[in-house]
């Protein structure tokens, strides 16, 4: 079994308070929330970050609608989404998510 601690969220093995779920979607909520919003959006299968997703571009778009359809239900119409694409840009948990943040005022540039 994969080591992934998003995988095993997909596979219910760890437990995530879920907002969202289709056949090739997931979102949950942020363990540690940066924004009084804050979900993860992730693919149920594995990729490594925007890089690799770039595999399956349809998935990406899916994901990025359903970031919207989602704001607009939690009702945050204004939102930043973000995915950090490698160490350096601030990635952690090596398995695609995009951020979904909501629900105060964003700073930019970010820091
Ligand atoms: P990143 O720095 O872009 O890789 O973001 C990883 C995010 O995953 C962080 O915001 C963490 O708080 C979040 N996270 C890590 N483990 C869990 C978990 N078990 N359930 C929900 N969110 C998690
Ligand atoms: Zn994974």
């Amino acid at each position: 079994m994969s080591e992934c601690v998003f995988c095993k969220i997909v596979a219910g093995q760890i437990p995530s308070e879920k907002v969202y779920e289709d056949d090739r979607i997931l979102a949950f909520e942020d363990i540690n929330p940066k924004a009084p919003t804050h979900i993860l959006l992730i693919p149920k299968k594995h990729l490594e970050n925007l890089n690799d997703g770039a595999s399956d571009p349809a998935l990406l778009g899916e994901i990025v609608a359903r970031s919207a359809v989602l704001a607009r239900e939690l009702g945050v119409p204004d939102f930043r989404l973000v995915t950090n694409t490698g160490r350096e840009a601030g990635q952690v948990v090596f398995h695609l998510h995009f951020h979904l943040l909501a629900g105060r005022r964003m700073g930019w540039p970010p820091g």
